[in-house]
C-alpha cells in the first residue's frame, strides 16, 4: 500500500502561547526513517517550537503529533524523552560529570548494566572523533566549543533513539569548526542511519545537511517542503525565494558532488594540471570522485584555473576537471528539474 511509515508525524498541529501568539499553525509534516529533514528559517518562525512538540517540551494547543504512530499526547513524557535524543546549542552537559559519565547518562537510566554502558560511551566517543582514553575522564570546562557540541551529539546517540532532535546544533561553534563539524555530522548520520529532525536559521547549513528541507515564514507556516537542488534551482515565489537569497546558484556547488562523468582524462605524458599558469591560491586538499562541487571549484581556483587532478577510490588519478567540466556537473544536478530547461529556453528565446 503505502510507503514506510513515518517516523514522526505532524497532523494539523498549532501551538498557541497564552499570550496569543501563534508559533505553529497548522503543520502537516511527516518525517521518515534515515532520513535528514531541517527546519530553516528566519528567527521566530517557529522552528524550535515545531521541534519541541516532537518530545513534548511544548504541548500542542490542536492537532496532533505520532511517533511511530502512537500519539505521544498519551505517552509519558519523561520515557518520551528518553527515547528522543535532543541537542541544543551549547549542548547543556550536566558541568560536574565527566565527558564519559555525560554520554551515559541516558543508558543509566535506562538500566543498562556498567559494562555496556561503558562500551558504549568509547564507542560513541570514537564516532565523533574523541578518543576515549583521552577525554572520557574530562570535565565539559575542559573541552573546546567544538568538543563539548561533539559530546552532545554523543550523547543524544547513546540510547539508539529513534529519532534524533537537534536545535542549532553547530550554532555556538566558529565558522570553519563549524564546517568541519557539519560534515563529520553528516557521515555519521549516513553511516548509522539516524532519522533527525534538525533547526536551523542557516540556509547554507540547511542544503548541506538536509535530505528535505521545510522552509517556515513568520507565523509558523510551512512555505515549502523540498530536497535541497529542488529548494535552490525551484524556491517557491515570494518568502522562499527571498530567504533562499541570490547567492543560490553558488549554493548548489555546495551540496553537488563530483562524478567520473564530469572528468577529462589526463594527456599522455603531462601532469593533469600542466600549463605555464602559476597558483595563484594555496592548493587546496586533493579532488576526488565524490568531492562537493565548491572544494572542486577552490581546487580548480588554486591550480591556476585550468585543470585539476581527481583520483578515484583508489588513490589513482582518474581524470582532470576543468572549469567546462565543472559547469557540465552544475548541469547535471538541475537537469533532473525538467521546468528549470524549459524556463532557461523561453528565457534565451524570449
Ligand atoms: P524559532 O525557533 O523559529 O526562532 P520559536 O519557535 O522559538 O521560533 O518561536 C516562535 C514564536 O513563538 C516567536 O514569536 C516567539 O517569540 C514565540 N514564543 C516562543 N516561546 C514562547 C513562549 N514561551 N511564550 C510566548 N511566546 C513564545
Amino acid at each position: 500500500m503505502s510507503s514506510a511509515e513515518p517516523v514522526i508525524r505532524f497532523e494539523r498541529a498549532r501551538k498557541e502561547y497564552p499570550d496569543g501568539t501563534v508559533a505553529v499553525r497548522e503543520l502537516d509534516l511527516e518525517v521518515y526513517e534515515h532520513e535528514m529533514l531541517v527546519l530553516v528559517g528566519p528567527s521566530g518562525c517557529g522552528k524550535s517550537t515545531t521541534l519541541r512538540m516532537a518530545n513534548r517540551l511544548v504541548e500542542l494547543t490542536s492537532g496532533r503529533v505520532l511517533v511511530k504512530g502512537e500519539d505521544i499526547a498519551l505517552s509519558d513524557p519523561v520515557a518520551l524523552r528518553r527515547r528522543i535524543g535532543y541537542v541544543i546549542q551549547n549542548v547543556g552537559l550536566f558541568p560536574h560529570r565527566t565527558v564519559g559519565q555525560n554520554v551515559g547518562t541516558v543508558p543509566a537510566l535506562l538500566g543498562w548494566d556498567a559494562r555496556r554502558t561503558r562500551d558504549r560511551t568509547a564507542e560513541l566517543l570514537e564516532l565523533v572523533g574523541l578518543e576515549p582514553g583521552v577525554y572520557s575522564q574530562r570535565y565539559p570546562h575542559q573541552l573546546s566549543g567544538g568538543e563539548r557540541q561533539r559530546v552532545g551529539v554523543a550523547r543524544a546517540l547513546a540510547a539508539d533513539p529513534p529519532v534524533l532532535l537537534m536545535d542549532e546544533p553547530f550554532g555556538s561553534v566558529d565558522p570553519a569548526g563549524r564546517r568541519r563539524l557539519q560534515q563529520e555530522f553528516w557521515r555519521i548520520q549516513r553511516e548509522l542511519g539516524t532519522t533527525v529532525m534538525l533547526v536551523t536559521h542557516d540556509i547554507d547549513e540547511a542544503v548541506r545537511l538536509g535530505d528535505r528541507i521545510a522552509v517556515f515564514s513568520r507565523g509558523g507556516k510551512l512555505e515549502q517542503l523540498a530536497d535541497a537542488v529542488t529548494l535552490l534551482a525551484r524556491p517557491a515565489p515570494g518568502m522562499v525565494t527571498d530567504f533562499v537569497g541570490a547567492g543560490r546558484a553558488v549554493r548548489l556547488l555546495a551540496i553537488g558532488e563530483l562524478a567520473i562523468g564530469d572528468l577529462e582524462s589526463v594527456p599522455d605524458g603531462g601532469s593533469p594540471s600542466a600549463g605555464p599558469v602559476a597558483p595563484r591560491l594555496a592548493p587546496e586538499a586533493p579532488l576526488r570522485l565524490g568531492s562537493r562541487l565548491d572544494d572542486a571549484f577552490a581546487a580548480l581556483a588554486a591550480s591556476g584555473g585550468q585543470a585539476a587532478p581527481v583520483s578515484g577510490d583508489g588513490g589513482a588519478v582518474v581524470g582532470q576537471l576543468t572549469p567546462d567540466g565543472l559547469l557540465a556537473a552544475l548541469r547535471r544536478m538541475t537537469a533532473q528539474l525538467p521546468d528549470l530547461a524549459d524556463d532557461t529556453a523561453a528565457r534565451t528565446t524570449g
